[in-house]
């Protein structure tokens, strides 16, 4: 696996890729990779290309700079993870990623009115900017990114729509532990006892979901049932129709697969939590 951390250097091993006619898998990440991660990069093994992962946390989707230093760094062991993993290339770029970004003022209104979008401002123009960014040094034929931020997915579809890119995502499903939580990054901040309390959420997901007639009162339904230690950000079940509409996406037949989709976000201990789930 070759490591690379300048930008003209991966730009030339790319051109070299594609003057051999390969084609280029891209899974970006932010490191202190896990099974879910790791699940993008199994999806890609079933297309036949080069496989590129990248690492780099980027401050401009932290709406604050505590979250941002607080984020798990773990590179040595991410790279000795990906070894195992027949990774062409890691894209690990530094701070000069940053210069010449692309230029964007406004994101329809999913994006900044809500769910994240309400909750992070300024979260998805800076993920936007520095997607695009490595779409660009990238070129990527596919791309792998997890259901688990789906506001995230629907921002890329958006991304490859918009700038008409000639890209295939892959959305690939959220990969949990035994007890239902959605593996994260961010869950190496809870102790374990944390995490089983966190794991609260999605089964109340899975039994709010079970049951019908009761999508008007999500809210209640949990401020009664959750954890007291969980501190409930947002909770919303939004149809998907409505969903690709208000985030400027047109729906396509395998798009709906599922009328509807549970939407959760969380603090336990002020670990930001996210989940969410798609029922009929
Ligand atoms: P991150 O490193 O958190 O930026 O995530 C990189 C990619 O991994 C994104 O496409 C995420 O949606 C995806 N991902 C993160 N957690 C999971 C999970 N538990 N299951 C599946 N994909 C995930």
């Amino acid at each position: 696996m070759k490591i690379i951390t300048k930008i003209e250097e991966i730009k030339n091993h790319i051109h070299r890729l594609k003057n051999e006619n390969h084609i280029i898998s891209f899974i970006p990440t932010m490191g202190n990779l896990h099974n879910g991660h790791l699940s993008l990069i199994k999806k890609s093994q079933s297309i036949v290309s080069k496989k590129i992962v990248s690492i780099f946390i980027n401050p401009l989707q932290f709406n604050n700079t505590k979250d941002f230093d607080a984020y798990p760094r773990k590179i040595d062991k991410d790279i000795e993870c990906l070894k195992t993993q027949n990774i062409d290339c890691l894209f690990l770029p530094d701070e000069n990623i940053l210069d010449d970004l692309p230029i964007i003022d406004t994101l329809p209104d999913g994006f900044t009115k809500i769910l994240c979008g309400k909750y992070r401002p300024n979260h998805f123009i800076g993920v936007y900017k520095i997607v695009l960014r490595l779409f660009n040094i990238i070129s990527p034929d596919y791309v792998f990114f997890g259901e688990k931020d789906y506001q995230q997915l629907l921002l890329i579809k958006f991304l490859i729509q918009k700038n008409k890119l000639n890209i295939k995502i892959n959305e690939c499903e959220t990969i949990r532990d035994l007890n239902g939580l959605a593996l994260s990054s961010r869950n190496n901040l809870l102790t374990q006892n944390q995490k089983k309390i966190a794991s609260s959420i999605y089964k109340l997901m899975q039994e709010y979901t079970m049951k019908s007639n009761i999508k008007h009162q999500i809210l209640s339904y949990f401020e009664d049932k959750i954890d007291k230690l969980i501190e409930t950000e947002y909770c919303e079940v939004i149809e998907t129709k409505d969903l690709y509409d208000i985030h400027g996406l047109d729906i396509i037949d395998s798009d709906i697969n599922f009328k509807y989709r549970l939407f959760y976000a969380g603090y336990i201990s002020g670990v930001r939590l996210i989940d969410n789930l798609s029922f009929n």
